[in-house]
């Protein structure tokens, strides 16, 4: 039983080699079918070159816990003080990566009724594979459960979370919430991105709000590809702006509108920060010979264009549109009189941000228009505060921002 095969892989070697003989090829002949059975396939990829030991990465601590390298866990955190009590605690997606990198952190929902955002960084927490990764992936999706549950921006007591960051432990209920979740997440990233949308009835185009005079935050932006950025300083109690005071780059990513989940967004938001990771080194992405992106279009002057009249607003050009001087961006018609009010650009530019059609008053922010610049102006620009246009980041319709609660963006 045993002879029979070992005489048949005899002969059926002889047979395969004996042509390759006659050749008599000076290297390594090339690879034929074998008759003795089916020749394993190609490898597709790799095997993993083992870990060289100074390359061994330790466990990665969070909220008490450890995620072992090249695994994936989902945490769970709560704010202090049994805030959370009869809540839903939030997830934190931990990707910890097989060897050393960075640790990115992905921040979304602290508007609780912002998706777009959460759906991202969901999905980038998911797909990311831990044994290829270098560094970690620090994803909490849904930091503001309180509103989330209630498809909501803000807390119970109507404050804004996006407002009060660091925090203080003994404060408003946003104020203990921003302080445990900055010290128990947020000091533990080299990096963060913080997802938002437009406010109400407003949607964006996909962009980075950053502050461009700091260094550091200019070279986080230089690495998502060829979105768009624009300038913002931002206000005091932002996430952004106090992790970057505590000394972590950190940049706002708005992605659409709230309360719709929309895919011509949240895709493009996603790819943007697969190509940060991959600029970061913490991806190693297969198609390495693709051409470079278009640097990032980079914006310094913005204004939101306001209507005059009111009445129903008509949006006559859509996000991302290259608009001129004086050209029509839309029209409001009362819908009493049908008197028509339109209304125009004040300068050639891009519509970064618009209103949804909808019932507006007199000097409703309709339109928000940016004018193109280059990184270098645009830092120039960003060091003398003088040359500030609209706070754009923030409030389109009034300063300041923290009396207006319902009118903040970011
Ligand atoms: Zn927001």
């Amino acid at each position: 039983m045993i002879r029979l095969p070992l005489r048949l892989l005899s002969l059926a070697l002889l047979v395969a080699t004996g042509p390759l003989r006659a050749q008599d090829f000076p290297v390594d002949p090339p690879r034929r079918p074998s008759p003795v059975g089916p020749e394993p396939p190609p490898l597709l990829a790799r095997p993993e070159a083992p870990i060289p030991a100074t390359e061994l990465v330790t466990p990665f601590q969070l909220l008490d816990r450890f995620v072992l390298p090249g695994s994936r866990q989902t945490l769970q955190w709560a704010p202090p003080d049994g805030l959370g009590r009869g809540e839903l605690p939030s997830p934190i997606i931990i990707a910890h990566g097989a060897r050393p990198g960075p640790v990115l952190c992905l921040i979304a929902g602290i508007h609780g009724d912002e998706v777009n955002g959460i759906e991202v960084a969901r999905r980038l927490g998911q797909e990311v594979d831990p044994s290829r990764l270098r560094g970690t992936l620090v994803v909490a999706p849904i930091v503001n459960v309180f509103g989330f549950s209630r498809m909501s921006r803000y807390l119970p007591d109507r404050r804004d979370l996006n407002r009060h960051f660091p925090g203080s432990r003994s404060g408003s209920i946003a104020a203990r919430m921003a302080h445990g979740f900055f010290n128990d997440v947020v000091r533990h990233c080299d990096a963060l991105v913080d997802f938002h949308t437009g406010s109400f009835q407003r949607t964006n185009l996909p962009q980075i709000r950053a502050n461009l005079s700091e260094p550091s935050v200019l070279e986080l932006t230089r690495g998502f590809g060829n979105t768009l950025v624009l300038h913002s300083e931002g206000t005091r109690g932002m996430l952004r702006v106090a992790a970057v005071a505590a000394g972590i780059p950190a940049v706002t990513f708005e992605v659409g509108a709230p309360q719709f989940i929309e895919l011509q967004h949240i895709e493009p938001a996603a790819e943007a920060i697969r190509i940060l990771m991959d600029h970061k080194g913490m991806l190693a992405r297969e198609s390495t010979d693709a051409a470079a992106p278009d640097p990032a279009p980079i914006y310094f002057d913005s204004r939101w264009v306001r209507t005059n009249a009111s009445g129903f607003l008509f949006a006559e050009i859509e996000l991302g549109q290259a608009v001129t001087l004086g050209q029509r961006l839309g029209h409001v018609i009362d819908p009493v009189t049908s008197e028509r009010t339109d209304i125009v650009s004040p300068f050639p530019g891009q519509v970064l941000g618009k209103a949804l059609n909808q019932l507006v008053l007199p000097g409703y922010a309709a339109f928000h228009i940016g004018r193109l610049t280059n990184e270098q102006q645009a830092v120039l620009q960003a060091a003398d505060p003088a040359a500030a246009g609209d706070e754009v980041g923030e409030d389109p319709a009034e300063r300041p921002a923290t009396e207006r609660p319902e009118l903040e963006r970011e």
